[in-house]
């Protein structure tokens, strides 16, 4: 059986990707995902006891700068505008989180202002020699806010997530949380924030349900390749897994999630309450408080534990060290001498990549490829 287009992986990259072939290019595209559902780690579904729209992969919270990736995902879903306030729970009680100014006037025990605060953090600021910018995660933080805060909040959590010291990882992971001098305490700055009104899931079986696009789960790469020729091939999966780990495997860092579900309607005060210093889990996620679900009568937490990845497991986060970016260089040199392969999304460039720059990157690589694809088969 011929498609002009075989995807590999039913998450964003591979939807969109998809989803533009067929309704713009008229191509015939065959979807297929090894999971049981489509929507990637994105996916959600109703907890069975409580009705909680959970995030089997941990929470996604949706949010963007870029008025042309939420223009093009509105064709598919109404939003429900919500803000991420998250907590962090240390020295026995519970933090507003990220640092602001709420957070400098708990810990020194009285009204301030942010002058204040931004005068009393320039004193605790480790500056680095030269002025030169940070390295890694403990500089990029010690150098903004000082040891104590850093110790507080990021050393622990940091530890625990990804088994390395800060020191050894790349200032991005650290430096992607904001410190703020204001009473501004969500999670993320961008413009728009919101989630997809009817789920995640849903979002996909729409851009999915196209005429031209037949979506097979539970299908792997392999046994795909067996079974279909294809034009072009369009692979989200791991890039490392595509080239047989000819190269060595690429490091990972997986994750345990343990969900609860409890006969009251509610467990904690805020959408996530992270635990950088207690415990073996980094976070408790109770999703219901941004479902637009509030009056549930009972709840489901997930408690979010840091896993070694081993195969077969699922590789959740790249490893942001200099080794790993450095072996991805050598999978990417000859990802660039394949022909007819796209390579898209968060495993294929392993890098992470929050949900909406996927869609911009698969936008921008359909762009790329539309001139070059040739015209679909009848
Ligand atoms: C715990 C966690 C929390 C996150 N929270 C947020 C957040 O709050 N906000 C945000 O914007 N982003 C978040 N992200 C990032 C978000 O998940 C990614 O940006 C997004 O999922 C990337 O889409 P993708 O299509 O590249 O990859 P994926 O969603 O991983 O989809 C790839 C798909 O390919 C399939 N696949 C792989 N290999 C094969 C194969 N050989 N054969 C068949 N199928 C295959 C997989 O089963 C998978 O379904 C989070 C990620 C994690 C891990």
């Amino acid at each position: 059986m011929h498609f002009d287009c075989l995807v590999v992986g039913a998450g964003f990259a591979g939807a969109v990707m998809a989803e533009r072939l067929a309704s713009q290019l008229g191509q015939r595209v065959l979807v297929v995902d090894r999971r049981d559902h489509v929507a990637g780690n994105a996916f959600d579904a109703p907890d069975r006891r409580s009705g909680v729209l959970l995030h089997r992969y941990g929470p996604h919270y949706f949010r963007t700068n870029s008025p042309r990736i939420r223009e093009y995902l509105s064709q598919f879903t109404e939003w429900r505008p919500t803000e991420y306030k998250i907590l962090a729970w240390t020295d026995g009680r519970f933090w507003p989180f990220p640092v602001n100014l709420n957070t400098f006037e708990q810990l020194i025990g009285r009204a301030s202002t942010s002058e204040e605060m931004a005068d009393t953090l320039e004193k605790w600021r480790v500056a680095l020699p030269d002025g030169r910018p940070p390295a890694n995660s403990e500089e990029v933080i010690v150098s903004q806010i000082g040891r104590a805060l850093y110790e507080k909040f990021f050393e622990g959590y940091t530890r625990k997530q990804w088994r390395r010291e800060p020191r050894e990882l790349d200032p991005s992971v650290c430096g992607r949380i904001p410190i703020r001098t204001n009473r501004d305490d969500r999670y993320v700055n961008d413009s728009f924030q919101a989630l997809p009104r009817d789920g995640y899931t849903r979002l996909f079986e729409r851009m999915l349900a196209h005429p031209l696009i037949e979506v097979r789960l539970k299908t792997d790469y392999r046994e795909a390749r067996a079974q279909v020729s294809c034009t072009h091939l369009v692979y989200t999966g791991p890039i490392d897994e595509y080239f047989d780990h000819s190269l060595g495997p690429l490091p990972y860092r997986s994750l345990r999630f343990e969900p609860e579900t409890l006969e009251q309607p509610w467990f904690q005060p805020a959408v996530q309450v992270n635990y950088p210093n207690d415990h073996e889990f980094t976070r408790i996620v109770e999703i219901k408080h941004i479902t637009g679900q509030a009056d549930l009568p009972m709840t489901t937490i997930v408690r979010e534990y840091p896993a070694d990845y081993a195969p077969g497991g699922e590789p959740y986060y790249p490893l942001p060290t200099a080794e790993a970016r450095a072996l991805y260089a050598r999978y990417e040199a000859r990802a660039a001498a394949e022909t007819n392969v796209s390579f898209v999304g968060r495993q294929a460039t392993y890098r992470y990549y929050n949900m909406d720059q996927v869609v911009g990157m698969a936008l921008t690589e359909y762009e790329k490829l539309r001139t070059k694809l040739p015209t679909p088969t009848a």
